[in-house]
């Protein structure tokens, strides 16, 4: 009976999967190896305290958005903050996507484009990436004459392909649609360009971030979006009343006070430079450049490689099943010691 009660949009669908598989070093995504800083572990019974939590959360976030909004060069109206910038994709889709409405997003690209789209019946076009993976905007243009998307997605850099898209292109799509341009920032902190001054220029564009990766928080479900009030207005609207935690709210706070960030993204970044040049002495092996905290590779036996790192307890993302990203697996830059053992491994596996 319940069948039939289900939206038809629902019947048939398959959600993002996560497995869980024991590991000694977790490389699958795109989290960061560093803890809580030290300064806010030594505050953190003060901090738990003050957070309150027999009475509900501040339903906007307030100071979480002031500090959000300092670390972006904007106003805190210019902020909306969501449980991960999961949510916002959802929130998005829930506020302005009817049944049937075009969505375009980036092939491959992030899976929650798709999810989100089949939950709120679009219709969906993938843009192909280059074969380098770089970004096709000449495709994207036509897609946008041809559909005029209600939503365009741009993940800069791209997940999993670790590719950017240059300033002037993204203007240029912006300027082509006739819709909402989200452009998805999760991995800003390891890139370092963003396009975050153009929210009033462009009365269509929303910046999607997120405390889940270089700030390294993905377990409090902090995500942000940043955009001009006539967007952001609508966000609101239709998010539910406490989506923000207590705790997710202070603790983000005090981190974002902290000054970790820089050293632990250099740390990340020598790290990627050292990775990129150890797997390149691999034979066979197809290394692609990267902007971000992970890099896609390619393998001529990628389920060999897999299962053979997941024997040695290296647990990295397996994405060779997926159409365009054959033989291709996605491994994340993690510290020191978790980096050297995943070189070791695949050594013992490839030589
Ligand atoms: C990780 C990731 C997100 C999700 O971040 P949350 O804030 O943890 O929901 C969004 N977009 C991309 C491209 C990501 O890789």
């Amino acid at each position: 009976m319940i069948e039939n009660l289900v939206r038809e949009e629902i019947k048939g669908f398959k959600n993002y999967e996560v497995h869980s598989i024991p590991y000694r070093y977790k490389m699958d995504a795109n989290e960061t190896p560093f803890e809580l800083p030290e300064e806010v572990i030594k505050n953190i019974q003060e901090i738990v305290k003050s957070s309150q939590v027999n009475v509900y959360p501040d339903p906007t976030a307030e100071k979480l958005k002031e500090e959000l909004a300092r670390y972006c060069g904007v106003v805190p109206t210019n902020i909306f903050v969501g449980n991960g910038s999961d949510e916002i994709i959802h929130l998005i889709m829930l506020a302005f996507i009817n049944k049937g409405d075009v969505v375009a997003y980036p092939h491959p690209s992030f899976a929650m484009y798709s999810v989100y789209s089949k939950i709120a019946g679009a219709v969906e076009i993938p843009v192909r990436l280059r074969e380098d993976y770089n970004y096709d905007v000449d495709s994207f243009i036509k897609v946008i004459e041809k559909y005029q998307p209600k939503l365009v997605f741009l993940c800069n850099p791209n997940n999993p392909t670790g590719s950017v898209i240059e300033r002037e292109d993204i203007i240029k799509i912006i300027q082509k649609s006739n819709g909402i341009v989200v452009v998805d920032e999760a991995y800003f902190e390891f890139y370092g360009n963003t396009i975050v001054d153009a929210i009033n220029e462009f009365e269509n564009l929303i910046v999607l971030r997120t405390l889940s990766k270089a700030f390294g928080l993905a377990g409090l479900r902090v995500g942000y979006a940043v955009a001009n009030e006539n967007i952001l207005k609508y966000l609101n609207l239709v998010k539910s009343p406490y989506n923000i935690n207590s705790l997710s709210q202070i603790i983000a706070l005090k981190v974002l006070r902290t000054d970790v960030l820089k050293e632990r993204i250099n740390y990340i970044l020598e790290e990627r430079k050292r990775l990129i040049k150890e797997l390149g002495k691999i034979p066979g092996v197809k290394v692609y450049p990267s902007k971000t905290n992970f890099i896609l590779v390619k393998f001529k036996d990628a389920d060999y490689v897999y299962q053979g790192l997941l024997e040695r307890g290296i647990l990295v993302r397996d994405f060779s099943k997926v159409e365009g990203l054959e033989g291709a697996l996605r491994i994340t830059v993690s510290s020191r010691e978790a980096n050297d053992y995943l070189i070791n491994g695949l050594k013992e596996l490839l030589l």
